[in-house]
Formats: structure tokens, sequence, C-alpha cells
């Protein structure tokens, strides 16, 4: 196996270090969670098992295994929130692209208060959606809203957590807005301190503090190819500062995000490992039920006008995964097979065996099932195994 990881591409190593954080996140949840049945069997009632290859734009050969069971928890499970967080971004990508080329303009909002040490994040996010909830309403704020001649918004929802200042809860909004780029700079300017009295007034109806410089950040977004698709990655990336820490070295000292609690967790021993698990389970509990991610009904009643097209923001992620798109290429395999490479851990060395050679990776999972099932019937062993085939 180690010789097929170090021969691995950024993606692979990405899958690696998703399954790690997944099986971290397991050891964490109570039995009842979905997580607990997240890529441990695959799925066959309905639909073929397999193994699907597909194609990567920089021609490389992906693998991915149809009928595997997913919980689809976007907030606490590293593997299906980075699924999720693949698809909200191509949906994302696709509206401002679209958007860009009818000339409208972005605004890049993001909502933020003071916190410290000790608030509770559950506590935390009401106060701050009730906030969200006055400013909605404000007079003022939506009067600015005319102004930019705003048309919808893509919303997410995002946390990092540090010892020395506590969860830090903030909501971006990227503002779709009728007025042309420079009209949009100009009103910035003009309205900027007044979003910013507003944001405060809400937060101090809701129980916060939001100060004038740091509550409310308001930015215009240039370039969407890659300034603004880039940030709604960012967004809605969750293993995203996990994997910079190998690449980029990560955000500063301190500020971690969920992913990166729960590595902290896996890396460290007694007192530092027990106050990670605390802290990434009031994350999991607090987030439980609410949304990670929207598009509001403006900017998709905007998009279907132009384009004729719905936006469909959530697609099943299971359904999605199972889909055979007519580039992709399909390899039956028994589900009892993909349950021994599952149930045994052997999730990304089979994966990586399919992109290398399918053929051969089949032979050797169908090989692996075929000795744990002698193993079950008669106590065999691998020093026997001759013996036993022989016998057979
Ligand atoms: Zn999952």
């Amino acid at each position: 196996m180690a010789d097929i990881v170090a021969l691995s591409s950024q993606r692979q190593k990405k899958r690696c270090l998703t399954n790690h954080l997944h099986k971290k996140a397991r050891q964490l949840m109570p039995y009842d969670d979905r997580i607990h049945f997240c890529g441990s069997h695959v799925q066959n009632e309905f639909i073929k098992p397999g193994v699907i290859l597909t194609e990567t734009t920089n021609g490389e050969t992906c693998a991915r295994i149809r009928g595997i069971a997913r919980c689809g928890s976007s907030w606490s499970c590293p593997t299906c929130g980075a699924l999720k967080a693949e698809q909200r971004t191509q949906t994302a990508a696709a509206i401002i692209k679209t958007l860009d080329t009818q000339r409208y303009s972005f605004v890049f909002m993001t909502f933020t208060c003071f916190h410290k040490p000790g608030m509770g994040l559950n506590d935390l996010i009401d106060r701050h959606s009730k906030a969200m909830q006055v400013f909605k309403q404000d007079k003022s704020a939506r009067n600015v809203k005319k102004a930019f001649e705003f048309q919808g918004a893509i919303i997410g929802a995002d946390s990092t957590w540090s010892d020395k200042n506590g969860w830090h809860w903030h909501i971006h909004e990227l503002w779709a807005c009728a007025k042309d780029s420079d009209d949009i700079q100009a009103d910035i300017e003009q309205f900027k301190s007044t979003l910013k009295q507003r944001w405060q007034h809400a937060c101090k109806r809701s129980g916060l503090y939001a100060s004038l410089s740091n509550g409310l950040h308001i930015k215009q977004m240039f370039s969407p190819d890659h300034d603004t698709v880039g940030y709604i990655a960012k967004i809605s990336d969750p293993v995203r500062e996990v994997s910079s820490q190998y690449t980029k070295g990560g955000r500063k000292e301190g500020h971690m995000t969920p992913f990166q609690i729960l590595e902290k967790y896996a890396n460290t021993t007694g007192k530092l490992k027990r106050r990670m698990a605390a802290v990434y389970k009031e994350y999991v509990e607090s987030t439980k039920g609410r949304r990670q991610f929207r598009i509001d009904t403006k900017l998709k009643g905007l998009y279907e006008e132009i384009t004729g097209e719905l936006i469909e923001l959530d697609p099943d992620l299971v359904e999605s995964l199972n889909a055979v798109k007519p580039e992709e290429h399909f390899i039956p395999m028994l589900g009892s097979t993909l349950n021994w490479v599952l149930m045994n851990d052997h999730y990304i060395e089979f994966l990586e065996r399919c992109e290398a050679d399918i053929g051969a990776a089949q032979r050797w999972a169908e090989e692996g099932e075929r000795l744990s099932f002698l193993r079950s019937i008669s106590g065999f062993s691998e020093a026997n195994q001759d013996m036993i085939v022989f016998a057979a």
C-alpha cells in the first residue's frame, strides 16, 4: 500500500486525508449517528454495485464505488462534507458565470460579531441568526439593497475556533446586483458605514456585540472565474484548511476549522485530546439540523429566468454518486466483494488500484474476499493457504 500512496496525485492525497478524518469523526460520534454507516457497506437493493471510472479534466482516472452508503451530513462528516462542497461549488460557479455574462455585479459580505471563550456555540448561532433576521428587515439596510439593485444571494455559514477567542461563527453572503461594476464600487463607499451601523444595531438587539471595524466586512468581487468562484469554494469546502496545512501552512496559529480540530484530536494525547474531542462534539451538536449553504429564492428565480433551467442546489448525494454519466465507464462487481473492501479498511487502496488497473484491482478484491471466506469457514491462516486451496 505504501508505494501506491507514494505515487498519489494531489486529489488522491486529499481522499486519504478525508478518509483519515472520517475515521476520527466516527470515534467521537454516538453509536446511533449516521456517520457510522457512511462508507461502511454497499447498498445493492435498487442498483447494480460496482466501480465507476471517470476521466478528470487533467487526464487522470478517478474511481468511485457505486452503491456505497453515505450519511449526507455536510457539517460533521468529512467525506460527505467534501462531496457536497464540490456539488455546491459547481452550482454556485454556474450561477456566477451566467450572471457575469449578463453584466451583473457581485458584493461579498461577511457578518461576524464579538466572541470570547466560554460563549456556547449553539447560543451564539441562535443569536447570530436572530441578528441576521433583524438586519434583513431593517429599513435602512433594505434601502441600501435597493440602491445596489440587489437580485438575490448565495449564503454560507462557517465557523472556526481558538482557545484564546472561542467560537468564531460567521455568515458569508454573495450578493448579485444589477448595477454595473463602477456604480457598485461607488455605492459600497457611500453606504458601507450605514450597513456596518445597521449590523451593529441588529447584533445589539440579539444580545451580541459587533464593532464597526470588524463586525461586517464588505468587498466587491471581480473576475468571477478566479476570484468569486474561488471564494465560494473556500466557503463551502470543509476540508480545505486541513488540506492546506499540508500545502500552504494553514491559517494563522490558533484559529482552527472544525476538521482541523479533528486533526488535532487525532494527533494529541491526554488533556489536550479530551479538550479537542469536547470542542468537536459541541460543534456537531450545535450545527445539527441547521443549513450550511443556500441560494435564496430571488436568485434562483433570476437564474431560471435567464437560462430556463431550475437550480437543484443539493441534489441527493447518493443518487448523484450512483449515476453513471455518458462519458463514464461502469464496471459491475459483486456487492459481497465491495463489502470485503469496505469492511476490511481497504477503501483507499482499492480505489487507487482501480485507478491504476481496474482488472487487476477487481481480481485482487475477489481474491481477498475468497481468502476471507475460507478463513471464516475453516480456521484458515496465511501459513496453510496452499493446503486449504488444494483441499477445496
Ligand atoms: Zn457521510
